[in-house]
């Protein structure tokens, strides 16, 4: 029989694996085993679960249904917080055309059925991204939260002084607009279901650079997880060293800097261990050393 560990032991374990995508769904699948017991807003199952649902593209997606539901019980504040977090990860990151994203979906549902404000601009800026079915949710959450379709409407909501971040407010609310009804000039459903697609393909490498004046500042560790989650979706495994292959903490780092125009495609992010990174000569540590500048 297997043994069952405290939600502050999985958590540790998780730490210790540098958030290693298998150790995480251990962890939740665990914590399944002892959903009964969890006091509301045990800290170290919210954390946990937290870990699973940030891990946005990782290879099985359909446990992740039961960690966005034991999160909205165990903490539905901390549940907004992390379904906010996803947003802006996804608003940010290069998506994969291919995926439909079910259970993102279904949290940017949930921000909009909560009607929470805070997420307006990021789920503007996924909507005005263009990246189906995704926008098409991201904009449906917009019009709930805003409790209006109307164009007008929505970009006033956005002007307000509590959303500092929707720096562009006219823009937003058009790209809005055109996720919500992103098959008025098509002449079939046949055609407006090719359109999208096609958008889909050209938008999926990454948002508009100006996208980023709209969403609040990252944090390093933010960075660090969202581009994990990048290489996860990729089918890479984040918490394995590139270089020497061991299994452990590490740090995603960019081959080309962003300051230089570098990406966040996958093609462009590798991870190091600690050892590794303090191996590289000094000009090829510059991707490693400008996170640590954020
Ligand atoms: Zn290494």
């Amino acid at each position: 029989m297997a043994e069952v560990r405290s939600p502050q032991t999985l958590l540790r374990l998780i730490e210790e694996s540098g958030a290693a995508f298998a150790v995480v769904e251990d962890a939740v699948e665990t914590l399944r085993l002892q959903v009964g017991d969890l006091a509301p807003g045990d800290p170290d199952a919210v954390a946990i679960l937290r870990h699973h649902l940030l891990a946005i593209g990782s290879p099985s997606d359909v446990a992740k249904y039961f960690s966005l539901e034991l999160l909205t019980r165990l903490a539905p504040e901390r549940a907004d917080a992390t379904f906010l977090e996803v947003v802006e990860q996804l608003a940010r990151s290069p998506i994969q055309p291919d995926r439909t994203y079910p259970v993102e979906r279904a949290m940017i549902r949930q921000l909009g059925e909560r009607e929470v404000t805070e997420a307006l601009p990021a789920l503007a800026v996924l909507a005005a991204r263009e990246v189906y079915p995704l926008s098409r949710s991201a904009a449906r959450a917009v019009a709930k939260i805003v409790g209006s379709t109307d164009q007008d409407v929505i970009t006033d909501r956005l002007k307000r002084d509590d959303l500092p971040e929707a720096s562009r407010p006219q823009e937003l609310s058009a790209g809005v607009n055109r996720a919500l009804w992103p098959s008025r000039k098509s002449s079939s459903a046949r055609s407006s279901q090719e359109r999208r697609r096609k958008i889909t393909q050209e938008n999926a490498e990454s948002p508009p650079d100006s996208s980023q004046t709209c969403l609040r500042p990252e944090s390093k560790a933010v960075r660090q997880r969202r581009l994990r989650a990048v290489l996860l979706g990729a089918g890479r495994d984040p918490s394995r060293c590139g270089n020497c292959g061991q299994a452990g903490r590490t740090e995603i780092g960019h081959l080309l800097p962003p300051n230089h125009g570098g990406s966040d495609r996958p093609g462009n992010l590798f991870s190091l261990c600690g050892p590794c990174r303090r191996r590289l000569p000094r000009g090829r540590r510059e991707g490693f050393e400008e996170h640590a500048v954020a």
